[in-house]
């Protein structure tokens, strides 16, 4: 079945709502998500997106943008940063408009919290800046987007799965998608088409994400030849649940939750002075390993306690009413009078697909633009975060860059003429899937699946090194050759998740092999990454991005600079 439609947005989160809202009052839009978009993974943000508005204490966008520069270790394109946080004002006032309902000051503006890395003076002192709606502010966001597009009547095919990108002559001109109900494939016929699909944390064993983030939408462009930047880069949230990686929001040490070890000491004392608790997440991810490593993990083991006990306990109930339910559910713990167990929890993909500040995805060192094809949120790299994302900043870039391209592209439709459709558009899609339908090979997903988590987990974590790389290196190749042959028991056409997770599986594969390349060839620390046998900084060598192609010959790795026009680099202390 063919469909057609002007602009097709992939993924309902919050950069694909956003960049509907933005198209369909001037052309026809499609949002195409494998799930419904109210279950994006948007819907889990909890503590706030960061905006200088400057309502609890003076504010600037300049200091956000220095914030911003800062904690991503200078790997940042200060031009995109500049942008994002010049928009975020007026993007969080929009969504005030739209009727999210924000906490409030008592004089009735929108309230603002501290959070991580975010400050006032050029890192003089914490600052106010995240704006929320207690810690459901994600939650919210997709609600008010969501009725948006429906008032706009965009057109939605929820659970469809996007499993090919069609292109013809180098221009992108649409997508090839399963209905997830009926089994059946469709083609849709477009003009531009938007990635939108979000992050790939499901590549590690304990993690943040939702079990649906496995990347797919990144792997396609790779397999189209287009690079993924800065894949090396893989935050570590430093407040997973022990064991299990749900998060408990940065927001319980906004609201001035501590970190204590097994001593019951403040350890954030002895390496962010200033920041404390609330310096960026790479660095705080990396202390509570380290206080694990030198034996002062509670009880001996690898954990450490988020103390709320001391906050009064009206202000735990209200502000952090989804990380109590979290804790009591999933742990038995009360909040209010026990520290949380936490340890660090895979968290957010500041690599992907390459675009510049429009939004357009770019397939060189050049930045030259793929005509018809667009990517933002998770799933792209601007590059606002380089190295390390500060919290609130993922709401932020996914907005601002959502509206930015939706913009774009609706220009782009009205000059453009229809790009024709490949020769047999579905067939490639059609022949993998009944690859992994009929294969007798006798693999199992879940048995490779978990193994390569595993092994994520353990070598392409806080701290990695050249030789457990390389390791990684080897194991991908193993899986890869374990996942030929992997077999599927279901061979249904409704909801058939294990063919579907059979071929998922893939991408997951592909995104471990390219940020496994980036982190071995980038023989230096900087935010997220830490090399242990390459623990400074080498501006000299690698303050660059790095650009990883599949092609014939197999990876290949190659380089851009980094944008920087404001703020030099310079030695990051908290
Ligand atoms: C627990 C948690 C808490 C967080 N808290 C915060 C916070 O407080 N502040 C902050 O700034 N950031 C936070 N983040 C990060 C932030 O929420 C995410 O980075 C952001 O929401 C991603 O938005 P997105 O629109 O790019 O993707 P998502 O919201 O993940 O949406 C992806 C969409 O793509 C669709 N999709 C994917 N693949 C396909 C396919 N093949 N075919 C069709 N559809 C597809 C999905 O159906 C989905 O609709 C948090 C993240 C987590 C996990």
């Amino acid at each position: 079945m063919v469909h057609r439609f002007d602009a097709i947005v992939v993924g309902g989160g919050g950069a694909g709502l956003y960049a509907a809202l933005e198209l369909s009052p001037h052309v026809n839009t499609a949002v195409i998500s494998k799930l419904y978009p109210m279950r994006s993974h948007t819907g889990a943000a909890l503590g706030g997106i960061g905006a200088a508005l400057g309502n609890l204490g003076e504010d600037h966008w300049e200091w956000h943008m220095f914030d911003t520069v800062k904690g991503g270790d200078y790997l940042v394109d200060q031009n995109a940063a500049e942008i994002m946080c010049q928009e975020a004002v007026e993007t969080v006032y929009q969504l005030e408009h739209m009727g999210l309902p924000f906490d409030r000051t008592p004089e009735g503006k929108i309230a603002q919290r501290p959070f991580g890395g975010h400050t006032r003076h050029y890192g003089k002192e914490p600052v106010r800046r995240s704006c929320y709606a207690a810690d459901r502010t994600g939650h919210m966001i997709l609600q008010t987007l969501y009725q948006q597009c429906i008032r706009n009547s965009v057109t939605f095919y929820d659970e469809y799965q996007v499993v090919d990108l069609l292109f013809s002559e180098g221009v992108c001109c649409g997508v090839v998608a399963i209905c997830l109900e009926t089994g059946e494939f469709h083609i849709f016929h477009a003009k531009a088409v938007l990635m939108a699909t979000g992050g790939f944390g499901k590549m590690f064993k304990i993690t943040s994400n939702a079990f649906t983030l496995t990347g797919e939408g990144v792997a396609l462009c790779l397999n189209h030849g287009i690079p993924l930047e800065d894949m090396e880069f893989y935050q570590f949230h430093p407040t997973g649940i022990y064991k299990m990686g749900i998060l408990i929001t940065e927001a319980a040490r906004g609201e001035g939750g501590i970190l204590r070890n097994k001593d019951g000491e403040r350890f954030m004392e002895r390496y962010a002075p200033t920041l404390l608790d609330l310096a960026p997440r790479d660095m705080v991810s990396r202390f509570i390993h380290m206080e694990v490593r030198e034996g002062r993990g509670i009880d001996g083991k690898d954990y450490v306690h988020l103390d709320l006990t001391h906050l009064p306990k009206d202000a735990v109930e209200s502000k952090l009413a989804e990380t109590c339910d979290l804790a009591r559910t999933y742990l038995g713990v009360d909040p209010v009078t026990q520290p949380i167990p936490i340890q660090p929890t895979a968290h957010y993909a500041m690599g992907g697909i390459p675009t510049d500040v429009d939004g357009r995805v770019v397939r060189d060192e050049a930045n030259t633009p793929v005509p018809g094809f667009y990517a933002a949120g998770e799933c792209a790299c601007v590059s606002v975060h380089g190295a390390n994302r500060l919290g609130t900043n993922s709401l932020v870039d996914i907005l601002v860059f959502g509206r930015r391209s939706g913009r774009h592209a609706t220009g782009y439709i009205r000059e453009a003429d229809w790009p024709p459709l490949p020769e047999g558009p579905d067939a490639s899609a059609r022949q993998q899937f009944e690859a992994i339908l009929s294969s007798t090979g006798g693999e199992s997903v879940g048995a490779i699946r978990k193994e390569l988590q595993e092994e994520m987990m353990d070598k392409v974590s806080v701290f990695r090194t050249g030789a457990g790389l390389e390791a990684m290196s080897r194991k991908i190749r193993e899986l890869r050759d374990r996942y030929r042959k992997v077999q599927v028991r279901d061979k249904s056409k409704s909801y058939n998740t294990e063919m579907l997770e059979a071929w998922e599986l893939g991408s997951l594969l592909d995104l471990a092999e390219v940020t496994t390349l980036a982190a071995l060839e980038r023989r230096e620390s900087r935010g997220g990454h830490f090399r242990e046998d390459f623990p400074e900084r080498d501006d000299a060598n690698f303050l660059k991005h790095s650009l990883v192609y599949r092609t014939e010959k197999g990876l290949e790795l190659s380089h851009k600079p980094v944008t920087i026009t404001r703020f030099q680099p310079q030695e990051r202390k908290y």
